[in-house]
């Protein structure tokens, strides 16, 4: 047999031995033997998508330690229990943990006892670190280097971190470790960034592609945002964990504090609450169940929390890579799960001002407002989501999804040449009038034709265009005036959201074409909700294996809370589903149920099996 055939019998063991998994996942193999046979290698996988294994197990394969540069203190923690549970070696070193601790995991590299070490970039770029790591490599100790999150080293995203520019120190010191980098971020400008930063030039490259079948897209209307999250978390989300995205801090707050006055338990997070607080509203969220936390784009990068059931947007992100950025920390365990925005006019305007209002360069804006258009683009598309999604990666899906709003109840259009006809007029008319220019709900106003003193004392009463647009209410105009921003036919400007005619406008106005455009989603609500095949949730285990799954979930939170884990570290609702579906008797029954490796077996095993035999 040659080497190769070798290694990947051996990685297959590994696989199915320590973590419980059959079969791999895409070319996790692939990268696996790549890295174990000594290459570099660039994965380009997205959440959910298994990329952890990628570095674990050429770790393993090679009989040293892999050290993982890795962001965040608290991912570390929760990779480092994981692994404990799967029976690896695993340590971390960070700022949190005491001299003495650290001490005992440097020995214990040194020793040889370690299979991954966690360790912040900071710290491993520390004089002491590096000599450390010298040591190691000299006595065989070191298997890999894996860099996690490899985009933060691009200042393009918000998660940019400067040490990560100084890991390439690595390959110049000791270019005989194989390097791993590791990212989900799909936007090609960040990808080309990272190979140059990280000089991964010589790297072999795997993108894998960055669909997201189980997370189910839906863009709704905003009209009355409070009422319609309320509604989506009551019908679809019970008693489900997930996220909500605010915009500001102070609507995260009150946000927060409405939902648990309505009897859901939410915690805030931004960056403006302390440290201590943020820590532990974050831990809640792993650990307990069924939390909604409420917060702005501070939190996210690294939670690893795989049962995250839904994303909900009360406010637009600010483009697509964000909006897929964010909604992908949803369902990362593969199970169905929901990424729900709402939007409408104001989002639009104010996405718009912020830019506007920003300190960055001309050119920079233009960028910004390019990737904003795309989103928006998005958002009004009557055209499967998902594709739309991808193809703005530059990845063609054959056909639609059936698993995005769109798909799943098509979007209804209307002819709306005249109404936008009269809507561009208005805006025209009242410029005329008044060169200062209004905001949308001045314009709808006059084509509502509504006598209010203001109107009058401006004798915008007086116009041709006053009370000519009485077949919408102010709502249809609205969602109107949105479109025609949208379509870059209007354009609003400064702290009001002026809305003034582009040249586009203009040319259309002349231009005699017709304009279609997705009716307003309100009517189509209420058969959504009722129509739309739910998301899977913990609550739709069939009715005859539910006593079981829930005496196993009651004994798994216990387990959790005596080992001070998250509850899906011990074992994922997905094996707990299979568990009460299949009723092993036997330790080799159990085995077989994917996820449950020789180390939980152990653990594990005998408590299992007791609650399947009592619960008959
Ligand atoms: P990522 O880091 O890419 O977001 P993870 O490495 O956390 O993803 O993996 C996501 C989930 O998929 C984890 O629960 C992991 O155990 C599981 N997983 C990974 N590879 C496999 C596989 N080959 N078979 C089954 N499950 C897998
Ligand atoms: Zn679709």
């Amino acid at each position: 047999m040659d080497a190769t055939a070798s290694l990947r019998d051996q990685a297959r063991d590994l696989l199915a031995r320590v973590f419980g998994y059959d079969t791999f996942r895409g070319f996790q193999e692939d990268v696996i033997i790549d890295v174990a046979s000594g290459h570099d290698a660039f994965v380009l996988m997205p959440t959910g998508g298994g990329k952890s294994i990628c570095y674990q197990l050429p770790a393993l394969l090679r009989g040293a330690c892999g050290v993982v540069v890795s962001p965040l203190i608290a991912l570390m923690h929760d990779q480092v229990d994981a692994l404990a549970q799967l029976g690896v070696r695993a340590a971390a070193l960070n700022s949190s943990m005491s001299l003495e601790q650290s001490r005992a995991t440097e020995a214990a590299l040194l020793r040889g006892e370690l299979d991954l070490l966690y360790v912040a970039p900071e710290r491993l770029l520390t004089p002491r670190f590096l000599d450390l790591l010298e040591r190691a490599v000299q006595k065989n100790r070191v298997a890999l280097y894996a860099i996690d999150e490899a985009h933060c080293v691009s200042q393009w995203g918000h998660d940019f971190r400067p040490e990560y520019r100084e890991l390439t120190v690595l390959h110049e010191r000791w270019p005989r470790v194989p390097r791993i980098a590791l990212t989900a971020t799909a936007d090609e400008r960040t990808r080309a960034e990272i190979v140059e930063r990280l000089e991964l030039g010589e790297a072999h490259r795997y993108v894998a592609s960055f669909d997201r079948p189980n997370i189910r897209y839906r863009i709704v209307e905003k009209i009355e945002p409070r009422k319609q999250l309320l509604d989506f978390l009551r019908n679809e989300h019970r008693d489900d964990a997930g996220i909500v995205y605010c915009l500001s801090r102070k609507k995260v707050e009150d946000t927060a504090a409405w939902l648990n006055a309505e009897g859901r338990p939410a915690l805030p997070y931004h960056a403006g609450l302390d440290t201590e607080v943020r820590t532990r509203h974050q831990r809640r969220f792993l650990r307990e169940e069924g939390l909604v936390m409420v917060a702005t784009v501070a939190f996210g990068m690294g939670i690893d929390k795989p049962d995250v059931r839904f994303v909900a947007h009360l406010d637009l992100p600010k483009n697509i890579e964000a909006y897929y950025q964010e909604t992908g920390r949803a369902g990362r365990d593969g199970a169905a799960a929901d990424a729900w925005l709402c939007y409408g006019l104001q989002d639009v305007v104010q996405q718009r001002r912020m830019i506007e209002q920003s300190d960055a360069s001309d050119e920079h804006k233009r960028v910004e407002t390019r990737r904003l258009n795309h989103l928006l683009a998005l958002c009004e598309t009557t055209r499967c989501r998902r594709q739309v999604l991808l193809a703005y990666f530059g990845e063609q899906l054959s056909a639609p999804c059936g698993n995005c709003d769109n798909c799943i109840e098509p979007a209804i259009t209307w002819d709306a040449t005249e109404a936008a006809r009269k809507a561009l007029s208005n805006v025209y008319r009242i410029r005329q009038a008044s060169p200062s220019g209004f905001g949308a709900g001045h314009l709808i106003d006059v084509l509502l034709g509504k006598a209010n003193e203001r109107i009058h004392s401006l004798g915008h009463d007086r116009l041709t265009t006053f009370g000519i647009g009485k077949e919408l209410d102010a709502r249809g105009w609205g969602a109107l005036h949105r479109q025609l921003i949208v379509s870059g036919m209007l354009e609003p400007e400064g702290e009001y959201g002026v809305l003034r005619l582009t040249e586009a406008g203009r040319a259309w106005l002349k231009s005699g074409d017709a304009l279609h455009v997705r009716a307003s989603t309100l009517r189509a609500k209420t058969s959504r909700t009722t129509n739309a095949p739910k998301a899977a949730t913990a609550a739709d285990v069939p009715a005859a294996h539910q006593p079981l799954f829930d005496a196993l979930r009651s004994w798994r939170r216990e387990i959790a809370q005596t080992q001070q884990v998250p509850p899906y570290v011990v074992f994922h609702d997905s094996v707990l589903k299979a568990i009460a579906a299949l009723r092993p008797s036997t330790l080799t029954d159990l085995a077989a149920i994917s996820g449950v490796g020789t180390a939980k077996l152990d653990r594990y095993g005998k408590d299992v099996l007791a609650l399947v035999a009592s619960n008959s």
